[in-house]
């Protein structure tokens, strides 16, 4: 296992390279940030504005929404360009009253506004398979964001989808961004974080195709025969957590006192789940979402290496025991169990029993105290 000698990410984190000169890919596509032409940037935003505007009769645009710090961010730019949006949500099994309280408070922004649930008999069943096949609760929720906005804005004839930031490219992703692409179905395997599946490749005897029929999207056919293109905003603005962040707050965003997951007090708030899907990176790569958050801290220059270094070892593994526990409520089974399937997607390579414990050969801090 490496580690990236500028953050704290090893090389055991998908879609990650570190180079010969021990840098990795993320803080290398964040150093060349700076030689970005932003202006350039923003006047291409504004064309994609006009040909949204030109090409709408109702809704200039669809923005896929939690709640969260980055959507109100995205809702306020919308609003600014004069863009008139619909907003859509999916929404978790387990929003939390804070998030419950920021997705009103978005909404009293001047959207309209679609809150769409699953049914929770389901997402248990499809939440609990994927976490048993491929150790990830997160994939019904990630088919389902992606999916639903785009299926809405077929059925309204809405043809842009304005996300936020595009966490492939902060790996530096090479597409053409500037004037909008297909999220098709390529795109959603690749980046999609489903694991590479889509809905029909969940269809058994347990769950039926008209079950997962809200995480079916529109076919590649429809979205090219309505020319929707989806757009992400960190591509035209300099998106940085901090920045969405301030937006958020001075537009009424409410933010938590504790972090839920990681380093960020307001970040993954809205939902009591999302800190279950990244808990399991533990055993699969090494590394938490503290390791995440750190490491953009430090390419934003606001903390050092060291610095995160004792943050990480004073946090320790960072088990979200609340949630999981909430979690295992709602897919009615035992914590036991809950342990015994992360347990099987530990990861061989990265882990090692040295002294009845698990241990990570090489670790970042070399004195850790494995449980
Ligand atoms: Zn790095």
């Amino acid at each position: 296992m490496r580690y990236c000698n500028r953050c704290v990410i090893p090389d055991t984190r998908p879609n990650i390279e570190i180079g010969a000169d021990g840098v990795c890919n993320a803080c290398r596509a964040h150093l060349e940030r700076k030689a970005i032409d932003w202006p350039g940037r923003e006047g291409a935003f504004r064309q994609v504005v006009a040909r949204a505007k030109s090409r709408s009769k109702g809704y200039n645009c669809l923005i896929p929404v939690s709640g969260g710090k980055d959507s109100t961010w995205q809702v306020v730019t919308c609003l600014e360009y004069g863009l008139k949006p619909l907003c859509v949500t999916w929404k978790t099994p387990a929003r939390t009253e804070i998030g419950r309280q920021n997705l009103q408070n978005l909404i009293n922004l001047g959207v309209d506004h679609i809150d769409y649930q699953v049914s929770p008999a389901v997402e248990r069943k499809f939440m609990y398979k994927a976490l048993v096949r491929k150790g990830s609760t997160g994939i019904p929720m990630h088919m389902a964001l992606f999916n639903i906005p785009l299926a809405i804005a077929v059925r309204f004839d809405i043809p842009l989808v304005v996300w936020g930031e595009n966490s492939a490219f902060e790996y530096g992703g090479t597409e053409d961004e500037r004037t909008g692409f297909r999220l098709d179905a390529d795109w959603m395997k690749k980046y999609g974080v489903t694991n590479g599946t889509a809905a029909g490749d969940w269809i058994d005897s347990d769950l039926t195709e008209k079950e997962l029929t809200p995480y079916f999207g529109p076919t590649d056919q429809e979205l090219a025969a309505k020319g929707i293109n989806a757009v992400f905003l960190g591509y035209y603005f300099p998106w940085d957590v901090q920045t969405s962040l301030k937006v958020a707050i001075a537009h009424g965003f409410k933010i938590s006192d504790n972090p839920k997951t990681g380093y960020y007090a307001f970040a993954d708030i809205d939902d009591d789940f999302i800190s279950i899907h990244h808990y399991i990176k533990w055993h699969k790569f090494g590394f938490t979402r503290l390791f995440d958050n750190l490491s953009l801290e430090i390419r934003n220059g606001r903390l050092t290496r060291d610095q995160a270094v004792g943050i990480i070892r004073q946090r320790g593994d960072d088990t979200p025991i609340e949630d999981i526990k909430k979690f295992c409520q709602f897919a009615g089974i035992t914590l036991e169990h809950f342990f015994e399937i992360c347990e099987r997607f530990r990861n061989k390579d990265v882990w090692r029993k040295q002294g009845g414990k698990w241990v990570i050969p090489g670790f970042l801090i070399p004195d850790w105290s494995w449980r």
